[in-house]
């Protein structure tokens, strides 16, 4: 029996893991669920898995969480700190990080610090800080297992083989929903269109991330650090249909890909009950479903944002940082409809270019790195609303 925090658990990735939960009562038990602001729908997880505590951030919900659950020996915290705390709790073995951006690293570090085993979903932890983080999970013993599915699959492919047998690992892409399209394309999208994934229903910023193919940015960078490989051992292939999660090709030329249907509950269950693989209820792959799997080579002109997350990656020190946190902001404001698709590669290119680079910050410098980033890339969307607003 593991028991599990999941930090998230509102979300698309939390959501989908109580569903493995469910499938799963004799191997899984929830002892934590939290929530940012999500108060209906955690109070009902919480009266569905019985969790010993729930964090809700937002502090203006927590009497109306505390008064929803007061017949039930659940204990309720609210606050930013509460998650740092709440992960280092005796009754859990591992922490599923399963919320967005930046706001993963510190609870993550916390939970290394206790001891605690990571499924993590949550990759730009692992952007902003993977060389601490992977060393941290060393010093302490802790396993992290990946939750997103191109890494999971690398994962799968690796059990059994030795490290130094690796010659280089495809990642795939779907290529998102502007596969093929140019420029000019883009320039007029709107944000319903860039909702609208072909494959996959993720949360907001992800679905955006995998528009602009950010997201594949940041898993290689994932990768990198998970498999501890150079950035020359991992290419990108577009694979439009999602069914090769992605492969690893070893020394001798062999290629070992892991297949299924495009589904996070797969790789979130193999996370979980790593290294079991009991029976479930979800959906088998049927191949006449799929006659062809075809192959395309990613557009880097078209979608700057993969260019510039290779970019900072081999720059490395707190590029990778500038590029997660201008991406956030820029994501954020495409999300409000400030500026166009285009303008969030824009940002996290001048974002890159006007930050001071530092080689090697520590894991504390983070949080300044991560402030001031955010801050040249607010006022960048600020200039570009303008413009945006005008050819409107
Ligand atoms: P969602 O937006 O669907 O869910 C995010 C969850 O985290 C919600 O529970 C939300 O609470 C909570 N949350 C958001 N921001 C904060 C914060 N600042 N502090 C505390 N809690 C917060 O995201 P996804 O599930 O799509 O993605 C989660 C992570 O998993 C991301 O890092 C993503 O890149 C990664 N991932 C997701 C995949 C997917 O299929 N969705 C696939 C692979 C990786 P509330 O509901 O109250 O807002
Ligand atoms: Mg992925």
């Amino acid at each position: 029996m593991k028991r599990i925090a999941i930090l998230g658990a509102t979300g698309s990735i939390g959501t989908q893991a109580l569903e493995v939960a469910r499938e799963h009562p004799d191997f899984v038990k929830i002892e934590v669920l939290t929530a940012a602001s999500n108060a209906e729908l955690l109070v009902k997880q919480a009266l569905e898995f019985l969790p010993k505590t729930v964090v809700i951030s937002d502090e203006s919900k927590y009497q109306w969480v505390k008064k929803s659950l007061s017949a039930k020996a659940i204990q309720v915290l609210a606050g930013n700190n509460a998650l740092c705390e709440v992960v280092k709790d005796a009754s859990i073995d591992m922490v599923l990080t399963a919320l967005v951006g930046f706001a993963g690293l510190e609870p993550t570090v916390s939970a290394i610090q206790a001891g605690k085993d990571i499924a993590l979903a949550n990759k730009e932890t692992l952007v902003v800080a993977g060389e601490h983080i992977m060393s941290l999970a060393s010093q302490y013993g802790v396993h992290i297992l990946p939750v997103d599915s191109e890494h999971s699959a690398i994962f799968q492919c690796l059990t059994g083989e030795s490290p130094e047998s690796v010659e280089k690992i495809y990642l795939t892409a779907s290529g998102g929903p502007f596969r093929g399209k140019g420029r000019d394309f883009l320039a007029h999208i709107t944000k319903r269109e860039a909702l609208k994934h072909p494959n996959w229903v993720m949360g907001q910023k992800i679905t955006i991330d995998s528009a602009s193919l950010m997201n594949k940015g940041l898993e290689v960078i994932e990768a990198k650090w998970l498999f501890n490989l150079s950035i020359e051992q991992i290419d990108v292939i577009v694979h439009p249909q999602s069914i090769i999660h992605s492969l690893t090709q070893f020394k001798d030329g062999s290629l070992k890909a892991q297949l299924g249907l495009p589904d996070m509950k797969l790789p979130i269950q193999y996370a979980l009950l790593y290294p079991d693989r009991p029976a479930n209820s979800f959906q088998r792959f049927d191949f006449m479903d799929y006659p062809q799997l075809s192959f395309e080579k990613p557009d880097l002109e078209t979608f700057a944002n993969l260019r510039l997350a290779y970019q900072a990656v081999q720059q490395g020190g707190n590029m990778p940082c500038i590029l997660n946190a201008a991406n956030e902001v820029a994501v954020a404001a495409f999300l409000n409809d400030e500026i166009g698709f285009l303008e969030m590669s824009a940002i996290i290119e001048e974002s890159m270019q006007l930050i001071p680079f530092i080689l090697s910050p520590s894991l504390a410098d983070y949080v300044s790195i991560d402030q001031e980033a955010r801050k040249i890339a607010r006022d960048l969307v600020t200039k570009k609303k303008k413009v945006y607003q005008i050819e409107k």
